[in-house]
């Protein structure tokens, strides 16, 4: 952790302490591209130092895996980037960004929640709904909206034998239900699976094989059907599941608005 990891030519990703999270980054001989930009601007700045001692190059995209304040309250600091994400990553910002940035600032402890308090929030201004490719100097990065999932606006992002897959699968905690569509997850994520990628790169965690992504699916896939079971037979009381109770149950609760 706190150094830069190596997933393939020229393709980093940098682990973070807080919430144990990844931030990703492609390197171009004249300009570079970072995936996610971090809770806010102080540790958007740190994420910018720590970009400074990988290479020279200036930042001209931004790519924003989704709308949560985590992967996109640094946005602010990186004015010279062009901002890409879903058309619902920018208009969820938009919407509801000021009011996810008070109750996250209010959940968190002050010497955090101060700092997100104080975000400028920055929307993507380049956008898409299904897929869309950055060149690199030679090289094709593909991103890639496959259906709702951890979110409506989880995008994925596709590079030689990589996936940055944002919260579409987290290593070292359950995947995050709150704002999720737990039917539609499952799904979402076998096709993703579709690509025969090697390295995986969750939201959270350490980086990951297929293997650990398969075995995340079969997990939402499990989560799915019990839901789905629940509720044909009328019980209001969640059963085991693959995760603790308290996420089976958030799962349930979105499952029952959506
Ligand atoms: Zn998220």
């Amino acid at each position: 952790m706190d150094q830069w990891e190596e997933l393939g030519n020229n393709i980093y990703s940098h682990r973070y302490e807080a919430l144990n999270q990844n931030i990703g980054l492609i390197v171009g001989s004249e300009e570079a591209i970072v995936i996610d930009t971090r809770g806010h601007h102080a540790h958007a700045d740190e994420l910018r130092r720590d970009i400074a001692k990988l290479t020279s190059v200036p930042v001209t995209t931004v790519v924003n895996t989704h709308m949560h304040w985590d992967h996109t309250f640094g946005n602010a600091r990186f004015p010279e980037a062009r901002i890409v994400g879903h058309v619902r990553c920018r208009s969820t910002l938009l919407d509801f960004g000021p009011e996810m940035r008070d109750t996250v600032a209010a959940q968190l402890p002050p010497e955090w929640g101060d700092h997100v308090a104080a975000v400028e929030i920055v929307p993507p201004e380049v956008t898409f709904e299904e897929s869309m490719t950055l060149t690199l100097d030679d090289r094709q990065i593909r991103l890639a909206y496959l259906g709702r999932a951890h979110t409506d606006n989880d995008i994925s992002l596709l590079i030689d034998d990589v996936v940055m897959a944002g919260d579409l699968i987290e290593e070292g905690a359950p995947p995050a239900f709150g704002s999720s569509f737990p039917s539609e997850w499952p799904v979402t994520l076998a096709d993703l699976l579709e690509e025969p990628a090697a390295v995986w790169l969750p939201g959270h965690g350490r980086v990951v094989g297929r293997a650990f992504v398969e075995s995340q699916a079969a997990d939402l896939g499990t989560v799915a059907a019990v839901l789905a079971d629940m509720k044909s037979s009328g019980r209001t009381e969640v059963p085991p599941g693959p995760f603790q109770r308290e996420v089976m149950e958030l799962a349930w609760m979105r499952f029952e608005a959506d």
